[in-house]
Parts: C-alpha cells; structure tokens; sequence
C-alpha cells in the first residue's frame, strides 16, 4: 500500500499526500530545507570536526577539551532542533513527520549530552 509522504497514512495508488494539510507541511519542509540546507551543512561541518579536535585536544588541555565538546555539542542539539532536517533514507522509511520528529528526539539527546558533559566538567568530574 502506498503511504503519505508526510504522515504515512495509507491513500491510493495516485496520490502522495493524505489532504491538503500534508502537502501543506510537506512544502513548508522543503521550501526551509532549500533555504537553510548550505549554512546548516556549513555550521554543521565545523562543529563535528570541532567535538573531533576537542576529544583529541582532551588529553593534554583538560579545559580547551572539555568546554569546547560541550558547548559544540550544545550549538548542534540547538540547530538540529531549530532545522531538523532528517537524512533521505530517513525520510524514505519514516515519512516526513516522523523523520522531523526522531531527529527532534535526537537533538534533544545531543543538546543534554553536551550540558552533562559541562556539568561534570564544572563539577571536576571529568
Ligand atoms: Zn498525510
């Protein structure tokens, strides 16, 4: 059975979306993700080769390391929130609302994986 491109309910062999408000939110995705698609890959480049050079840095510049991963960590949490914009083969399995919404889930977990890593910095555990 064919399904929504957005919200993956079942419809009929010669539609894509559900309803008109489907295609709507559909839209509305693309149209940011053409807008937001070049900084968003841009800031993220920076950052993950950032957590990359903080980890390594870790060894022998306890504070440059540990503050630098965390607040990357932070920034990329608080963009992929902002701009979730799930990988195709994500958005091919899941339709578009799930895919926005695990990515959202995901987010959060890397936003709270960076302010754990400052709270056991400041709190000398690390
Ligand atoms: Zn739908």
């Amino acid at each position: 059975m064919k399904k929504c491109e957005y919200c993956a309910k079942e419809i009929s062999y010669h539609e894509m979306y559900c309803c008109d408000e489907c295609q709507d939110q559909a839209n509305k995705f693309y149209e940011m993700r053409e807008k937001f698609q070049k900084p968003f890959s841009v800031i993220n480049g920076i950052f993950v080769i950032a957590i990359g050079i903080c980890i390594f840095l870790y060894s022998f510049l306890r504070d440059v390391g540990a503050i630098g991963a965390s607040v990357s960590l932070i920034i990329l949490g608080i963009m992929y929130f902002f701009l979730p914009f799930p990988p195709e083969i994500m958005i091919h399995k899941y339709k578009l609302k799930k895919s926005v919404k695990i990515t959202k889930i995901i987010a959060a977990v890397i936003f709270a994986l960076g302010i754990i890593v400052l709270i056991l910095y400041l709190t000398k555990v690390i």
